[in-house]
């Protein structure tokens, strides 16, 4: 199907070519019958054949019209039951109520245009309705600095807060049609919450969070200087057993939720 496809560079597209992906995803999702899943730009519907396959419940947001009569054509009869709804949308303005979807009662899982991973899973995850689990197929180096580097990034902090990671599997860029200069890789997030968000607010930890890692070749502490007063700052460090030379990058996700939860309650 997708040979006969025009793809559109601007939107990344970029489809899987086999089964072999969709499998490998629809694994890490753990997905079971009768579950709802939220695929954001299915394409012509290499990895939607899968879900709908294993019997899942398909909400699938896309912004190409031409890949939405493409769907149509391929899936007329689970269009027709209800297994599968599109909604032609851009996910730049996702609106999960909207979707009717409800928090915890649905896993998304996504081979999304590189452009968008950032804002997906900032958007998707501090959300108050959150997926139970997520499963992305995104750029292999994007992956790696979630779920793989020892330091810690604003992006792997952001993940982090909310669930747990897992680098799958790589996905070489031959399973793609037409291939992209980059490999990929499957990231799962699972046991997805918000309960770190009880002493200290969203907006407070990723206010700070932004802060600390404002100038990367600064220490932490003066870059929160910037905003905080510097004496009330060292006392949170030493209160935290935090070193005052350290960079935001060598702060793990439960240093970063005491730090902040003490900084918040005392400078
Ligand atoms: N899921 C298909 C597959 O695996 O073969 C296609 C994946 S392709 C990497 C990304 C898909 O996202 C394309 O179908 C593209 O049209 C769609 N897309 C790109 N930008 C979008 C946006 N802002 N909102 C919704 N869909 C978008």
């Amino acid at each position: 199907m997708s040979e006969k496809f025009q793809h559109k560079k601007s939107l990344g597209q970029n489809f899987l070519n086999s089964d072999y992906v969709p499998k490998k995803m629809c694994d890490a999702a753990d997905l079971q019958a009768g579950e709802v899943v939220l695929e954001i730009g299915p394409g012509t519907g290499a990895l939607t054949k899968e879900i709908l396959k294993r019997g899942g419940v398909v909400i699938a947001v896309e912004a190409d019209e031409r890949a939405i009569s493409s769907l149509k054509g391929a899936f007329p009869e689970e269009i027709a039951r209800n297994q599968l709804t599109i909604h032609h949308q851009d996910a730049r303005k996702l609106d999960l109520a909207n979707l009717g979807l409800k928090n915890q009662e649905f896993k998304v899982v996504s081979n999304i245009p590189y452009y968008l991973s950032g804002l997906l899973f900032r958007t998707i995850l501090d959300n108050d309705i959150q997926p139970n689990t997520l499963v992305f197929l995104i750029q292999k180096e994007v992956a790696e600095r979630i779920a793989r580097e020892e330091k810690e990034s604003l992006l792997s902090l952001s993940i982090k807060a909310f669930g747990e990671p897992t680098y799958i599997c790589t996905v070489k860029r031959g399973h793609f049609t037409p291939p992209p200069k980059i490999d990929s890789a499957i990231v799962s997030i699972n046991n997805i919450n918000r309960d770190n968000f009880s002493s200290v607010s969203t907006k407070q930890f990723f206010d700070l969070l932004h802060l600390g890692f404002g100038q990367k070749r600064k220490q932490l502490l003066g870059n929160l200087a910037k905003d905080f007063d510097k004496d009330c700052l060292l006392k949170q460090f030493e209160a935290n057993d935090i070193d005052i030379k350290t960079r935001a990058e060598d702060v793990n996700l439960q240093q970063w939720l005491r730090l902040s939860t003490s900084i918040v309650n005392n400078c």
